[in-house]
């Protein structure tokens, strides 16, 4: 299906580098491609180090100036942004189920929450307090913040517009200049933002895109290069670890936020309606392709078999397809090879033991597609246990008491998101607190928009992404020591 956008203006295929679309030095690109179809959609620049390069000096020129902005000002300009973004919701939605592969209301919904952030930020930007400290008769301290410099992101093709301007917006509402590498699945999305950002106004260099093939590269100059002052990721915990090794040699600071293995605990004493509808969402969202989607679904042995017939009822009615059509309740998954590698885990649960209730297998409907799959009889030496899945597999464990159901939950490496249902005011604040976790869902598993700050603890990162605290990760902060005030 060719791409139609009512404003085809966002379409943009160059790199855009100090306020200019430019090709790749040496002219070279690559494809993307529609996941749904595996037709080609687009031909992107495909840049490497050396553009990288001028656009983090571009975004160091332009921040002199941003950054002694009034607030007001800057936070003015992301107001416009945030608006054209919801004014083009219809067509980002578009071209991100294009490129991405989510159904067309995910992907409304993903510009609703993307644009959020921006509308956020362009409140906070003008919240950043200091401190007056006494410390003496004749000296007072003064703790001011300032923007951290430039900054660098990374991001994933799962929420290509999403994960993009939660960092970008609270950056720039600071006063901070932004190179931003978005994943070559999906650059369009990100590439529109910035056609927007433009027209809101916001000046040339401070938000530069390098789309490329070659992320070692682009990725090796944003960490090595010692204007850049942050780094933020988001995407794999192996990269991530790998970024913060970079960064190191400069000292830089990171903000990761990195793969998760998220349980939804149910307890005999939960709303098992509320609880089956949590853990399907929390599962099979964007085809089980988010960094806080249900991993391993925990069910007390009590309501074990009436959960999973319930469950299974609803995974039975899903249509997969391709996200543009009317009537899909789920898309593809990002590639062949992420089906293929989400069939090998569960090939490999089958393989120890584990019952196969639906689906197992690589779709008729293409190499992209693979059938919403639930599997019982799991148990903790599977690779369902203990690593992200990432597509739209759910494997369903059975657990006897709250302490077995904590132990279970807390046995990753990873803390992002974890979710538990339960009626019990007690077991609530027992169980929260004891789950390892950066975030918690008591009774709920949409647990996430711009005034909660999003982020995990242990190998799933650091760093606070919305809220409050979404700005402390571009702002440094400064003492200054004011003397000699007693003398006349
Ligand atoms: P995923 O498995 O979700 O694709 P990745 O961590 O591989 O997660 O990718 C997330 C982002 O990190 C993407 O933009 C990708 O291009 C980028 N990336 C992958 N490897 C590197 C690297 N060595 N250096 C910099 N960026 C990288």
């Amino acid at each position: 299906m060719a791409l139609s956008l009512r404003d085809t203006g966002l379409l943009k295929t160059q790199a855009y580098i100090n306020g200019q679309w430019v090709d790749a030095d040496n002219g070279d690109t690559f494809d993307v491609v529609n996941p749904a179809s595996g037709e080609v959609i687009a031909k992107v620049a495909n840049v490497g180090a050396a553009e990288t390069q001028r656009a983090i000096e571009a975004a160091e020129a332009a921040m002199a100036s941003w950054k002694a902005l009034a607030a007001k000002v800057r936070c003015d300009i992301l107001e416009k942004w945030h608006d054209l973004v919801m004014e083009n919701q219809e067509d980002l939605a578009m071209l991100l189920t294009t490129e991405q592969g989510k159904t067309l209301a995910e992907a409304r919904g993903e510009i609703a929450y993307g644009a959020s952030y921006i509308k956020w930020f362009s409140e906070e930007g003008k919240r950043v307090y200091g401190d007056i400290l006494q410390q003496t008769p004749d000296r007072r301290g003064l703790v001011i913040k300032q923007p951290v410099g430039v900054v660098a992101g990374i991001t994933p093709w799962n929420f290509p517009n999403g994960m993009i301007t939660r960092k970008v917006a609270p950056a720039l509402s600071v006063g901070c200049g932004f190179v931003l590498k978005p994943a070559a699945e999906t650059p369009l999305s990100a590439l529109a933002l910035a056609e927007l950002a433009e027209r809101a106004g916001l000046p040339a260099g401070l938000f530069n895109i390098v789309p490329g093939l070659d992320a070692p590269a682009i990725g090796g100059e944003l960490t090595s290069n010692p204007v850049v002052k942050k780094v933020t990721f988001t995407g794999s915990t192996p990269v991530g670890k790998l970024l913060m090794q970079q960064c190191a040699a400069t000292a830089k600071r990171t903000s990761m936020e990195l793969g998760g293995n998220a349980p939804v605990i149910v307890f005999d004493d939960a709303d098992l309606d509320k609880a089956i509808q949590g853990a399907l969402a929390a599962k099979y969202r964007n085809s089980g392709q988010t960094c806080i989607c249900a991993n391993r679904i925990m069910v007390q042995a009590g309501v074990y078999d009436e959960f999973v017939k319930r469950f299974s009822q609803h995974v039975d009615q899903f249509q997969i397809g391709d996200g543009l059509q009317a009537g899909t309740t789920h898309g593809p998954v990002i590639t062949e090879k992420a089906a293929q590698g989400i069939h090998e885990k569960v090939q490999n649960a089958v393989a120890e033991g584990a019952n196969l209730l639906t689906g197992g297998k690589i779709s008729d409907k293409g190499t992209h597609f693979y059938e919403p799959t639930i599997l019982t009889n799991v148990n903790r030496t599977m690779r369902v246990f203990k690593e992200e899945i990432f597509g739209p597999v759910a494997p369903i464990f059975k657990f006897e008491t709250e302490q077995e159901a904590i132990d279970m939950a807390n046995d990753t490496e990873f803390g992002l998101a974890a979710y538990f249902y339960t009626e019990n005011m007690g077991r609530i604040f027992r169980v929260g607190e004891g789950l390892e976790y950066g975030m918690v869902g008591v009774n709920e598993t949409a647990i996430s928009s711009e005034v909660i700050p999003f982020g995990g603890v242990k190998e799933s990162g650091q760093g606070r992404e919305g809220s409050k605290y979404g700005l402390d990760d571009y702002l440094e902060i400064k003492y200054l020591c004011i003397g000699g005030l007693t003398q006349g």
